[in-house]
């Protein structure tokens, strides 16, 4: 037994005390304050990105006071999130694209979101996927495998 309480957890296996811990630090109360004072001003700042992105929008704009919506290729409806994205405390919304740099450096054109790839390989015509597989969410959701064009696509639909 004393073998098993001594044993090392897996890296990022917290348990309830160390989260509870964690959500009550000086550092997390601070945030929340910093964060409720720009709700209050309406300095808030909606983002939606694509969840494979790798992006930390909060060291993008330098500032904790953001509401993410994280989606594949930024491309799912936000109206689950719409009271948030259009609450009174929020001054803008943003739609961050995803691409890998070297693409646009390397070949000319953006590419490397997963996403918007499959998009350019799937054809609502050729295929007909049914139930809740992400085949099918990309059809119903990604109009355009063009990271330009679907980031305007997104941020339309956020207004
Ligand atoms: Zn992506």
């Amino acid at each position: 037994m004393r073998e098993l309480i001594s044993a090392p957890r897996p890296p990022g296996n917290l348990d309830v005390c160390e989260l509870l811990a964690d959500n009550q630090s000086k550092e997390a109360t601070r945030g929340l304050k910093t964060w409720r004072r720009a709700k209050d001003r309406g300095a808030l700042v909606g983002v939606h990105t694509c969840g494979d992105a790798r992006v930390v929008p909060t060291s993008i704009f330098c500032t904790p006071t953001i509401i993410e919506i994280a989606s594949i290729a930024a491309a799912s409806s936000v109206e689950p999130f719409s009271y948030a994205m259009r609450h009174s405390g929020v001054m803008a919304s943003i739609v961050l694209g995803h691409f890998a740099l070297d693409s646009i450096i390397k070949k000319g054109y953006a590419e490397g979101c997963g996403g918007l790839h499959e998009r350019s390989h799937l054809s609502s015509v050729e295929q007909d996927p049914e139930g809740d597989s992400v085949e099918k969410y990309i059809l119903d959701n990604v109009a355009s495998p063009d990271v330009a064009i679907q980031t305007i696509i997104s941020a339309t639909q956020m207004c």
